[in-house]
């Protein structure tokens, strides 16, 4: 059975993804798009065989030829597309965040429980990372005794004007929230943020009198586990996801990227990834073919859930009013619904 998809967004990641979902992934073909701009989804249609343009999501998420749901549109719109795909009663993959709010995260959550089984996955990508995969296997194997602290580094060599001082925590820790969540296993139940004087390169751009960056956040866990995560956001030399956890008995790092290592002119030097699509883009490949798999057979999906978007979306408030009032702000999850046990 091949799996048809319809796609609700067109832009940057939605491009890629319907670009992977509609030949590289086994099992899958894309039916349906739609996106704001029309003509932007008549000319990603155009580059394919068999995708019709619909004029908007829910024209895509109730065709009759369109099996699954992929939301890769603005991230205020996703509440409303992941509920009316549930209310259809397919299977939706939801790009982070899986809402703005706690609280529409919390609407989803009873819709799916509601629903009865798991309908919904989240884009956290990140778990399907080779790397950050052989680092969960080792922390589970007992090899570096019981997790301690999670560093966690994430560094992009720039962002664009829109980029606001609160995306550092909502866009960008998201991933490190998330990350350290799955492979510490535990939740995460208050944040502190500091900021150290600001690198010129970000408060030289255009909109950057409102950044700070780089940013330091300290991360509470219920095991009692310590995450650090580091952003920054204007740092020139690349696309750089750092991380290491220390255990009771030995750590276990990301190693450095690169297919090579050069020894030239008294030094070793290896490539940085120059974006995160160049950093993650085996891991997006593994991520939909992991889904498409799970939902064409029926198998339990194991991805990132709607339990782990609301808890992503908690931190995310908790780390925007720590940076805004300097303070430690708790983060106080709901009970888990037996769904997401
Ligand atoms: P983008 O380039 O702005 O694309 C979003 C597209 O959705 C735009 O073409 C927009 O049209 C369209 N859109 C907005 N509201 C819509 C609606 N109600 N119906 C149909 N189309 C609508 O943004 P992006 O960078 O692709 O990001 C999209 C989502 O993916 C975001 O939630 C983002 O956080 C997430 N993302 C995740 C990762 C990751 O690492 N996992 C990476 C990148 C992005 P208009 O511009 O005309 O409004």
């Amino acid at each position: 059975m091949t799996l048809r998809i319809g796609v609700i967004g067109t832009g940057m990641i939605g491009q890629q993804h319907v670009e992977r979902l509609h030949g590289l992934v086994p099992g899958a073909t894309v039916t349906a798009i739609t996106d704001h701009n029309e003509t932007l989804a008549k000319e990603v249609a155009s580059r394919y065989d068999g995708i019709t343009v619909h004029p908007d999501g829910h024209s895509v998420i109730n065709a009759d030829d369109v099996d699954a749901i992929v939301v890769t549109s603005w991230g205020p719109t996703h509440e409303e597309f992941v509920l009316a795909s549930i209310a259809a009663g397919k299977h939706v993959f939801c790009e982070k965040p899986l809402a703005t709010t706690a609280e529409a995260t919390l609407r989803i959550i009873e819709a799916e429980v509601a629903h009865g089984s798991r309908l919904v996955q989240v884009g956290y990508m990140r778990r399907y990372d080779a790397a950050y995969r052989e680092m969960k296997a080792t922390i589970a194997s007992g090899v570096i005794g019981a997790p301690l602290v999670f560093m966690s580094g994430h560094r992009n060599p720039d962002v664009p004007a829109i980029y606001t001082r609160e995306m550092a925590i909502v866009d960008t820790a998201v991933h490190d929230f998330d990350v350290a969540r799955w492979l510490l296993d535990a939740e995460i139940t208050g944040i502190r943020v500091i900021a150290p004087r600001s690198n010129r390169h970000g408060l030289d751009r255009e909109g950057g009198d409102d950044l700070q960056d780089p940013l330091l956040m300290t991360v509470e866990t219920s095991t009692g586990a310590i995450i650090h995560v580091e952003t920054s956001v204007n740092i020139r030399y690349g696309y750089d996801i750092r991380g290491e956890v220390i255990g009771e008995d030995g750590t276990v790092a990301l190693a450095d990227r690169g297919l090579t290592a050069v020894r030239a002119n008294g030094a070793v030097s290896v490539q940085v990834p120059g974006d995160f699509q160049a950093r993650f883009r085996s891991a997006f490949d593994t991520e939909f073919t992991e889904w498409v798999a799970q939902v064409s057979s029926g198998e339990p999906l194991t991805g990132p859930s709607s339990w782990d978007g609301y808890a992503a979306t908690a931190v995310c408030a908790a780390g925007v009013q720590a940076l805004q009032t300097g303070e430690r702000v708790g983060v106080d999850l709901v009970e888990k619904p037996a769904l997401y046990a």
